[in-house]
């Protein structure tokens, strides 16, 4: 859910975009964005099943991060959701409520900029399904994850997270081409000092990102960022290969820290599986495996590695 909003803000062209939840986000979830923001007109829209406002060039020239229309109406039907907007040059911002899927509004209110969106008290309309909501603290954990696979994708975007106990995280916006300081802001910042670039192409796929050395490795896989055009995933055969690669210089126990960034032609991926997952299905995953294998040990090679460093850590 805390995807789907930033996914909305960043299409609307947010640099900054805040999140604040409680209770784990079961209580709230407050999405805030300097974006292009919704015309007052369009307010009822947003909120209604399978309207999008992102499908001017076909499916396949989709380069949105969301484009089901289904993101906003599903969470009024389940929660108390609130829109307030200002669309780019408007006089004023426009609010719309919607409970239990009946919409309320659209009615002038303040707001600057952009767009600021709460959704509150999660599926009190349907409490069977509160049960299969982890912990607060769970649930939290997973959003600021959630936040730290987006931040890395973005570095132009300031983001704000604000958790329980006024805990806060500030990833501030950096140029695209120092990605690797939003980088080492996101996983620590030793990384940077810590990886090799990798940069390599196999039949118009391109693998680009950062390595960690064998050496600067992790006992648990949290540390393994994949994205596929730019949005991330988490994908059993990406993770699979990636662990392929790194099969001779590290120990079994231990993980390799990567980020991962797969671009190809959309027409031969499918990121869309099924929109809560972040599988991906790819025509051709022999092609996707061989290259962030063969790429990965490779730069090794040139970086003088050999097996010989397998248990150094
Ligand atoms: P989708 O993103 O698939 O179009 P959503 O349900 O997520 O569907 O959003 C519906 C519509 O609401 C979007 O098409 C967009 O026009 C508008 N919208 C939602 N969030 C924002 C936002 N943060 N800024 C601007 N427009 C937004
Ligand atoms: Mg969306």
């Amino acid at each position: 859910m805390v995807k789907e909003l930033i996914e909305n803000a960043l299409d609307a062209g947010a640099r900054r975009i805040e999140i604040a939840t409680a209770g784990g986000g079961k209580n709230l979830i407050r999405v805030s964005d300097d974006g292009c923001g919704i015309p007052a007109g369009e307010l009822p829209l947003a909120i209604r099943r399978h309207c999008t406002s992102k499908l001017g060039g076909g499916l396949e020239a989709i380069d949105t991060l969301g484009f089901r229309g289904e993101a906003l109406p599903s969470i009024g039907s389940v929660a108390r959701l609130s829109l307030k907007s200002r669309a780019t040059g408007a006089a004023e911002a426009h609010e719309i409520a919607v409970d239990g899927g009946r919409p309320d509004g659209p009615r002038p209110t303040a707001l600057s900029k952009g767009t600021l969106i709460e959704v509150r008290d999660l599926f009190h309309a349907v409490p069977a399904r509160l049960k299969f909501l982890k912990s607060d603290r769970a649930e939290g954990a997973a959003i600021t994850e959630i936040v730290r696979r987006i931040a890395i994708a973005f570095p132009e975007v300031r983001f704000e997270l604000a958790g329980p106990d006024r805990s806060r995280t500030v990833f501030e916006a950096v140029p695209r081409a120092d990605r690797l300081h939003r980088i080492d802001a996101v996983i620590g910042a030793e990384f940077g000092d810590n990886a090799i670039a990798i940069d390599a192409e196999r039949e118009a796929v391109r693998l680009a990102g950062f390595a960690g050395l064998p050496t600067f490795n992790r006992g648990n896989g949290l540390a393994q960022f994949f994205y596929v055009n730019g949005r991330p995933v988490r994908d059993k055969m990406l993770l699979s290969a990636l662990r392929g690669a790194y099969a001779d210089v590290l120990a079994k126990d231990r993980h390799p820290i990567a980020v991962l960034f797969l671009s190809l032609d959309p027409a031969l991926v499918d990121v869309n599986v099924h929109p809560a997952k972040a599988d991906v299905r790819f025509r051709d995953p022999g092609l996707v495996r061989g290259l962030i294998v063969g790429a990965i040990r490779q730069a090794f090679a040139e970086a003088g590695l050999r097996s010989s460093t397998a248990n150094a850590a």
